[in-house]
């Protein structure tokens, strides 16, 4: 979502004598000052390459900055609307979760993490200047875009059949959200001003299969439509810059699902006890869900492989952003060194995961009979990644001789794919 960038300048200044690529002492000279407050750096800025360095702790200490956090390898920075997401282990950088190409990246050096502030022009809204022809150095961060003033105006909205119509003084483009509990749809468009004729806080009651009724809010500069739903629904947009207009058509909810077969081509996953590799055993499972979800009128399936391929571990869960999925599931075999262990395990990370975890958990649990070892909350990179609720699987062990002769069983993998599918259906069902 678009919204306006910081209200205040941010100039940073910091004074030492002679940057070296490496760590300097922190030195009493050390000067930080934002927006004309002086603060206390917690480290010295570097300069590597010409590229301005800021450490995690100074920007921490920064309050134009909503979030500043390192959790395992991952270091995000929220400002307004906009998160910046390093990854420290595999080089990715992230803007709004969409992946970013930079030439400079964080390091650590003595337990401190230097995060290029350089990058951040285009995505936050300020020009870094580096000026190392004086004695001293100079960082300046400073607001590039102003908030622009509401110049358009929301004159008129109609709902009718499975379409709803606005048009505006000039052509705006909308942010389409959707929001649940109770269902409903957020349609804001900036720079924009509700007409006197449709006010503020006002609900309008329509007749309508889709919509129970429209209300309307001015947030700042934006105008918010908001669509009470009867249901989750998807819906297209039809817009006529030239003529101002924008049509939106309703229809029946899709629910999309990223199924994610571990491992692929030359990453074999784990080696089986009789010799075989999970990466075969996990495509055998993903399929076989794939073609009970492809009999299901309002499931869009997608797969991250659909053969012995190789995908990145970041790829697979953000085809699942890509695709705005409403879950994502990845099936995995399990591997340990004691032949012994075995059972079935279900992970997730984000909270919102949790329910669909225990849910498919259970299905699996009462299907594969195998021993219960629980749901874990855990940080793996690939359900990490996928902004929604998702799990990995890992259905059974492949190194325990009981657990591997069932999951090498095609009747056995028919009933976890079934197991699987069941699951998805009692989640949507509550979410619905
Ligand atoms: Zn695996």
């Amino acid at each position: 979502m678009l919204k306006k960038l910081l209200s205040c300048g941010l100039i940073i200044a910091v004074s030492t004598f002679a940057f070296t690529p490496h760590l300097l002492a922190a030195s009493s000279e050390e000067k930080l000052v934002v927006n004309g407050k002086e603060i206390t750096p917690k480290h010295p800025l570097l300069i590597k390459k010409g590229d301005p360095f800021m450490s995690l702790e100074t920007l921490s200490s920064i309050e134009t900055f909503d979030t500043t956090s390192k959790i395992g390898d991952v270091v995000t920075i929220e400002m307004d609307d906009v998160e910046l997401e390093y990854d420290l282990d595999d080089n990715t950088f992230t803007v709004n979760d969409e992946k970013v190409n930079t030439s400079s990246k964080p390091f650590e050096e003595q337990g401190t993490v230097y995060i290029p502030v350089k990058d951040w022009e285009s995505y936050i809204g300020f020009d870094v200047v580096y000026d190392d022809m004086s004695d001293n150095t100079y960082v300046f961060l400073k607001e590039k875009n102003p908030v622009q003033p509401a110049t358009s105006k929301l004159l008129n909205i109609e709902v009718s059949g499975d379409e709803v119509y606005w048009d505006t003084s000039y052509y705006v483009e909308p942010e389409i959200t959707r929001w649940k509990d109770p269902q409903r749809m957020h349609i804001d468009l900036p720079n924009t001003e509700l007409s006197s004729d449709l006010k503020n806080n006002a609900t309008m009651s329509v007749n309508n299969d889709w919509v129970q009724s429209v209300r309307f809010e001015q947030l700042d500069s934006t105008a918010r439509i908001i669509l009470d739903l009867y249901e989750k629904i998807d819906y297209e947009i039809d817009a006529n810059a030239v003529q101002r207009d924008v049509m939106m058509t309703m229809s029946e909810y899709h629910f999309k699902i990223v199924l994610d077969a571990g491992h692929g081509d030359h990453d074999p996953g784990a080696r089986g006890h009789s010799g075989g590799h999970e990466k075969d055993f996990v495509l055998s499972v993903t399929t076989k869900v794939e073609d009970l979800l492809r009999q299901e009128e309002d499931v869009t399936v997608y797969m991250t492989r659909q053969d012995d391929t190789f995908v990145e571990l970041y790829d697979r869960g953000n085809l699942a952003n890509e695709v705005n999925a409403d879950l994502f599931i990845s099936i995995h075999g399990n591997a340990h060194d004691k032949e012994s262990i075995n059972g079935t395990e279900t992970y997730y990370w984000q909270d919102e995961s949790l329910e669909f975890a225990s849910i498919v958990h259970e299905e699996l649990i009462e299907t594969t009979g195998f021993v219960d070892r629980g749901v874990k909350k855990t940080n793996f990179k690939v359900i990490r990644v996928a902004q929604m609720p998702g799990v990995l699987l890992e259905i059974g062990f492949l190194t325990n001789p009981g657990d591997e002769a069932a999951m090498l069983n095609e009747q056995f993998q028919v009933r976890v794919a079934e197991a699987i599918v069941d699951a998805i259906k009692t989640y949507f069902e509550m979410e619905v």
